[in-house]
């Protein structure tokens, strides 16, 4: 239960991703000129990205919160996803933006994306700090894209490692096939 950060190949430092958020923000703005948009945190692990980056937005947005069934401390996706925490808001003819820590298979997203979209938004994009692309199972289109990957099991602003490290400020990463 090591706090160090890990020895694998991704290392994204607190100032790259605060750069990249800025850059994104920026997006966003200019994306939704004239307009409000909605942005939902996917909890647990997108929180300390949406808390940046709705702070990094420099218009006026209104935010919800949603959860769905977490790995527990498993590293794989089984494709089955439960609501845990439902919206607290409607969002039938808004703006929404759906915040995620990272996109790995897609199967997760797919299905809360199904669920949004069931709901009438008026549009509906995706915001994600990380993607894994080689791992995806899923068709996703990420709107606002922090940083691609290579497939590693990461850890450190917001996502998690069994279910500590959420509170480092960066990003690291181990060794694929890594049980650490
Ligand atoms: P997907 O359904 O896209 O396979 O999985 C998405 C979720 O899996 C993420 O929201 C995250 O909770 C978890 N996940 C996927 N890859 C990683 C990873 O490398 N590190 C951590 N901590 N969580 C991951």
């Amino acid at each position: 239960m090591s706090h160090q950060p890990g020895q694998g190949p991704v290392q994204i430092t607190t100032e790259e991703i605060q750069a990249r958020i800025q850059e994104l923000a920026r997006k966003i703005e200019a994306d939704h000129a004239g307009r409000v948009p909605h942005l939902i945190c996917v909890l647990n692990g997108a929180f300390p990205f949406f808390a940046d980056l709705v702070r990094a937005i420099q218009m006026p947005v209104t935010v919800d919160f949603l959860q769905a069934s977490s790995y527990g401390d498993a590293q794989e996706s089984t494709g089955e996803v439960k609501l845990v925490k439902d919206l607290q808001f409607p969002i039938k003819d808004r703006d929404v933006i759906v915040v995620e820590d990272i996109v790995d298979t897609g199967l997760t997203l797919k299905y809360l994306m199904q669920y949004l979209e069931g709901r009438h938004p008026s549009s509906l994009r995706i915001a994600s700090l990380l993607s894994k692309p080689s791992r995806r199972k899923a068709e996703i289109t990420i709107d606002y894209l922090g940083f691609t990957i290579p497939n590693a099991y990461v850890y450190g602003f917001g996502l998690d490692r069994a279910q500590l490290d959420r509170n480092l400020p960066f990003i690291t990463s181990e060794e694929p096939g890594s049980d650490e």
